[in-house]
């Protein structure tokens, strides 16, 4: 496993990479890994030639600074899971090396980034979109892999794909969680012992609120999820909507013919979570 820490060397080896005709999968990820990562990986070693990871911890796409200093690190075990894995190419830069200078790209990301994470976290998508056009720039990937965990980044960076017209296949990797069906994330480690025996309740409420489907119209189905959350005095429900899963409009009524996903944000103990379930 080579570990690259500039873009030079980096696009030097996957050059040679392409002239063999090999094909490259991109796996971005911000570290700490966890098995929602690692599944990424596998999918991706088994469709390409070559494989990089990236771990890099975007600060264009934080909002908050006290939530970047926050956010957990640990790069000696992540590559030992990658060496674990023979992953070949892992790519570590540092700031500065993504960012020699400010980013002041601004992207049209249309109406998919004014809702849901967007609303509140602001200008996080263009952070993301940011970071994750400077990889595919560097990478050139024929396929990069993203999760559903992250359902709107998903559908953002498949615009990103169009607007800047590039060849590569975003693949969609499913939501790999704990047994108890808490969506795995960087951040569950920041929970204390109490919250993380809370956490569950995030999907757990996901679950219940699909099956209302039946008798409930989706802005009932709305209420009640609200109403689950204000009986929890630790957890603060920062969102819930149900939207199609192409432009990320609200669904009105369940008779509508568009794939229907329901996406959750909530605090708990100060760790921001977020999880989805499609609803059809
Ligand atoms: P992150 O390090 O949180 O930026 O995540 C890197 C990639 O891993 C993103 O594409 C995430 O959607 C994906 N990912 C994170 N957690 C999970 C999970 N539990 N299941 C599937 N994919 C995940």
């Amino acid at each position: 496993m080579i570990v690259y820490r500039t873009k030079n060397d980096l696009s030097l080896h996957l050059d040679a990479i392409r002239k063999s005709g090999k094909s490259i999968g991109l796996v971005p990820t911000m570290g700490a890994l966890h098995k929602g990562h690692t599944s990424l990986v596998e999918k991706a070693a088994g469709e390409n030639g070559a494989l990089v990871v990236t771990i890099f911890v975007n600060p264009t796409q934080f909002n908050d600074p006290a939530d970047l200093e926050a956010y957990p690190r640990n790069l000696d075990k992540d590559l030992e899971i990658l060496q674990s894995m023979k992953v070949d190419i892992v790519f570590v830069p540092s700031v500065k090396e993504m960012y020699p200078e400010e980013d002041k790209r601004s992207f049209d990301l249309g109406n998919l980034d004014k809702v849901m994470e967007g609303k509140h976290r602001k200008d996080h998508f263009n952070g993301v979109a940011q970071i994750v056009s400077k990889l595919f720039e560097t990478v050139k990937p024929d396929r990069a892999y993203f999760g559903q965990k992250d359902f709107q980044q998903l559908i953002i960076v498949r615009h990103l794909v169009d607007l800047l017209n590039l060849d590569i296949t975003i693949v969609a990797c499913p939501i790999i969680r704990e047994v108890d069906g808490l969506a795995m994330s960087s951040r569950n480690i920041m929970l204390n012992t109490e919250d993380r025996n809370l956490a569950p309740f995030i999907h757990i409420t996901l679950q219940l609120a699909r099956e209302k489907r039946g008798f409930l119209a989706p802005a009932e189905v709305k209420s009640w999820v609200i109403s689950q959350f204000e009986n929890q005095p630790r957890m603060k429900l920062e969102y819930f909507e149900i939207v199609e899963d192409k432009a990320l409009q609200h669904v009105n009524d369940w008779g509508e013919k568009v794939n229907k996903v329901g996406c959750i944000a909530v605090q708990l103990g100060g760790v921001r979570l977020i999880d989805n379930l499609f609803f059809d």
